[in-house]
């Protein structure tokens, strides 16, 4: 069966390592989450997926390419690749799904997959964005790549532009693949690439300066000093992993649910600043822009530089 997964790794079910454990404790103290309240609740379950699946003994990490091959051109007004095409997480999680029923196993949420699976089936969990769980941790535990100082998960020969979802399973496995070295070495490319200092050291992102998070989850005024940092985006920020030496070996994704459609793509800046409700619900239904709402996406409109 395939399933359009790029990559996949499994490790041991346990609590996440003491020192990526403080260091997420420390993220959440000092406020560097902003306002995404939901990252600072249930701690506990992030920090040991037990308590989210007491059966579970293995974690199962995919990978999916979303590296759009037909991209806006620089001088048109810019999204983030991630949301060019559908909704990922409905995308990935319908296929986490594909892939646990062909192992045995079922999805506690949905009983009657126990019944389809037969008396030999194994309790699983899918997580996509939905369940507290620390995916991109998982994904290197899991040996699919390794958490670049950018904060992203990094795939050898791959790069950066991949979604990721989990699935907590209580079916063992004989072995468990091991976690990655880094290979950023000594570059720094993404801290110096940062525009609003969200980078400030390696391994550290103070999402609260982020633009991915000012212009996507935040709700209110994005503050001057940052707005002014959005050059032509409006929705999420690519710089950091665009600048990222492992990104030249991206390749387009074959996932056409990742891909934009010809208007999003032929949208001109003047038909941006006069984007309707209408229009936007048009454009972008089915999509993860949903999520800055409409009112969002138009206050980032605004932000627009006069001249582009
Ligand atoms: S997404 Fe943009 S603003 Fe956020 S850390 Fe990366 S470069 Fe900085
Ligand atoms: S830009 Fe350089 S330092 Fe940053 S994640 Fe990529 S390889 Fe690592």
């Amino acid at each position: 069966m395939r399933l359009g997964f790029s990559a996949c790794g499994v490790s041991r079910c346990e609590p996440v390592e003491q020192k990526v454990a403080d260091a997420f404790l420390s993220w959440v103290g000092e406020g560097r989450h902003g306002t995404m309240a939901y990252m600072a609740g249930n701690v506990e379950k992030r920090l040991n997926p037990s308590l989210l699946l007491p059966s579970a003994r293995s974690v199962i990490v995919v990978a999916m390419n979303y590296y759009p091959e037909k991209r806006l051109r620089d001088d048109q007004v810019q999204f983030a690749y991630y949301a060019y095409g559908k909704d990922y997480h409905e995308v990935v999680r319908s296929r986490l799904l594909k892939l646990a029923a062909s192992l045995s196993i079922y999805d506690i949420r949905h009983r009657e997959g126990a019944a389809c699976a037969g008396s030999s089936a194994y309790e699983g969990l899918v997580c996509c964005d939905t369940v507290p769980v620390l995916e991109r941790y998982w994904a290197w535990k899991s040996g699919i790549g390794w958490i670049g100082k950018n904060s992203s998960l990094i795939i050898p020969h791959a790069g950066s532009f991949f979604f990721l979802g989990v699935l907590l399973t209580e079916l063992e496995f004989t072995e468990y693949d091991v976690p990655m070295v880094s290979f950023c070495g000594n570059c720094e490319n993404c801290l110096r690439s940062c525009p609003t200092g969200a980078l400030s050291s390696a391994y550290h992102l103070d999402a609260s300066r982020c633009l991915s998070y000012l212009t996507i989850e935040n709700r209110g005024e994005i503050p001057p000093e940052y707005a002014e940092k959005m050059g032509n985006t409006v929705y999420g920020c690519d710089r950091c992993q665009l600048c990222c030496p492992h990104n030249r070996f991206a390749t387009p994704t074959e996932e056409v649910a990742f891909a934009a459609s010809d208007e999003f793509l032929s949208m001109t800046v003047e038909q941006w600043h006069s984007l309707t409700e209408e229009d936007y619900r048009r454009l972008f239904s089915g999509s993860a822009v949903k999520r800055a709402k409409y009112t969002g996406l138009r206050r980032n409109i605004d932000l627009l530089p006069e001249e582009q």
